[in-house]
């Protein structure tokens, strides 16, 4: 599985000044999102997309494989369980413990150091909705005042990624949806001109009420 895998995305598509919030949003992505990224990788300049490219269009099969999360992640969600299983629409929502795969890994690309899978169940991420939506937004969303308190770095960045302490292009392919975010080899637009990082996150995640903190862990793994 790769980490590469999460949706809704926290970016919206828009034209001019997308080098500018992309530059924010790469302050809070290192200080906010609980994740150790020190680079940005060149990737995220070239053109790898079709002109249709939007993430708007995105229907949720990036879910299908589950995502990763950070022990800190998972501990909130946890935390938040009963508001979590009333907006979920699997039929494990009452079993928590088949929420989460059990193997921890250590992962130094989160400032928790080590992280976990959340389950698939049925062909998709436990979280996802049967309407298509992340319960774990809509809980957030309807009952904590903020519909990113508890949902994963990992999918608030879709379709950028981080891996190996770098921010990059994520892997999309798998879905075959290249109208949405899946790159191709010889595109024309990238991936700044697919998605634009959304102000409001921006500010909302850089609150210290939301902030999940960043950089390396403490004893890194
Ligand atoms: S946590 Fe939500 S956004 Fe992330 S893969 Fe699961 S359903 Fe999709």
């Amino acid at each position: 599985m790769k980490r590469q895998v999460r949706k809704r995305p926290a970016t919206r598509p828009q034209g001019t000044g997308a080098k500018n919030g992309f530059a924010r949003l790469f302050s809070v992505v290192q200080k906010h999102l609980g994740l150790n990224v020190h680079r940005i990788h060149p990737r995220v300049w070239r053109r790898l997309y079709k002109p249709s490219a939007n993430v708007r269009n995105c229907d949720g099969t990036c879910c299908s494989h589950g995502t990763t999360v950070s022990i800190a992640e998972r501990d909130a969600i946890l935390a938040n369980r009963i508001i979590v299983a009333e907006f979920m629409t699997s039929w494990v929502r009452r079993h928590v413990p088949r929420w989460f795969n059990r193997r921890v890994a250590e992962d130094d690309d989160f400032t928790a150091g080590r992280a976990l899978t959340t389950a698939v169940v049925d062909g998709m991420c436990v979280f996802y909705r049967k309407d298509g939506l992340c319960a774990l937004q809509v809980a957030g969303d309807r009952r904590l005042g903020n519909p990113y308190a508890i949902k994963p770095s990992v999918c608030l960045l879709w379709p950028l990624c981080v891996h190996e302490k770098t921010l990059d292009v994520g892997v999309a392919n798998y879905t075959g949806r290249r109208d949405c975010c899946a790159p191709m080899r010889e595109g024309s637009r990238s991936i700044l001109q697919v998605i634009i990082p959304d102000e409001s996150l921006i500010r909302r995640m850089s609150r210290p009420a939301n902030s999940r903190g960043g950089g390396p862990p403490a004893q890194s793994p």
